[in-house]
């Protein structure tokens, strides 16, 4: 009996390892990615993502497992439009051939969405602005996670054309759960009285414009740059004037502005987690867009 039973935990073994060969392994760069990625790849993708959602995507410090990840991926899913400086040398030295630019194994989400605020003058991250090819925040909006999903599918079907039609029926599974929640968080938002808000950093152009909140300002005078003292001053100005008493701030931000804000306003910060997974409970993308409007529509009266 004793030797069965130390057979059979070798052929499990055996079995377990052969099978988790066979996944597609997929490295993301933000757990957004990774959330849509697994909803599209199910139980043949082995997805991870390298930032923690509660970390602020523009500054992240590469640690060791990075590179080990990225070596062994198939697949690496990023944002793009520079949101992640800090990966290119991690590509580099990964020496993994199918992850490097311009090979099927590198994926920019940014090449299948429609980028906002790019600029039409010269900036870089050296002159502290952190979003010198447009606005990179555009997981926010529940449509271009449709998008990133399709891509997904595409991907993934290059990889492994045999479970081409389990992608596609996940793809499509997601995309309409996607669009049915659409509509309630659109219905949801649109009852709120007062939807001016000032941001602390441009993150949400992509989710104000599917939401229909307006935002009539920023803390930040660029993206990436602290306030000066007059630029508070004309923001307060503003924000009287518009009557407008909400400032959303990251959940990973320094809230030290944003509070001299509203102190003057005698109006309130809002803290939003801008990535999936950076609340318990928010693991899925739904789940994350659900809180996102949850919270909103209590907060915003
Ligand atoms: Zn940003």
């Amino acid at each position: 009996m004793k030797k069965y039973i130390a057979l059979l935990s070798v052929i499990m073994i055996i079995f377990s390892t052969s099978t988790s060969f066979a996944k597609v392994k997929v490295v993301t760069t933000l757990s957004d990615l990774n959330a849509i990625v697994k909803e599209v790849g199910g139980d043949k993708v082995d997805s991870m993502h390298l930032a923690k959602p509660s970390d602020d995507p523009h500054q992240i410090e590469p640690k060791p497992t990075f590179l080990r990840n990225l070596s062994k991926a198939d697949l690496l899913f990023l944002v793009g439009m520079d949101l992640e400086i800090w990966l290119q040398p991690l590509i580099d030295s990964s020496h993994n051939m199918k992850i490097q630019k311009g090979q099927n194994g590198y994926v920019d989400c940014s090449t299948v969405i429609s980028p906002k605020e790019v600029p039409t003058t010269r900036v870089t991250p050296e002159l502290g602005d952190v979003h010198p090819l447009g606005n990179p925040h555009y997981w926010l909006d529940p449509n271009n996670a449709i998008l990133i999903a399709e891509l997904a599918y595409k991907k993934l079907s290059q990889v492994d054309s045999q479970n081409e039609k389990y992608y596609a029926e996940n793809f499509s599974k997601f995309k309409n759960a996607v669009e049915e929640r659409i509509i309630t968080w659109k219905n949801q938002i649109g009852s709120v009285p007062n939807k001016k808000i000032v941001c602390q950093h441009s993150s949400w152009i992509y989710f104000t414009d599917f939401t229909g909140l307006e935002i009539v300002g920023y803390v930040e005078s660029r993206p990436g740059i602290p306030p000066t003292a007059k630029e508070i001053m004309t923001l307060t100005n503003l924000m009287n004037d518009k009557g407008c008493k909400n400032i959303i701030s990251e959940s990973y931000q320094n809230k030290k502005f944003p509070n001299m804000v509203a102190s003057k306003i005698q109006g309130k910060v809002i803290s939003l987690p801008a990535s999936t997974g950076a609340v318990k409970g928010t693991e899925t993308y739904i789940q994350f867009i659900d809180y996102l409007i949850n919270k909103l529509t209590e907060e915003l009266k």
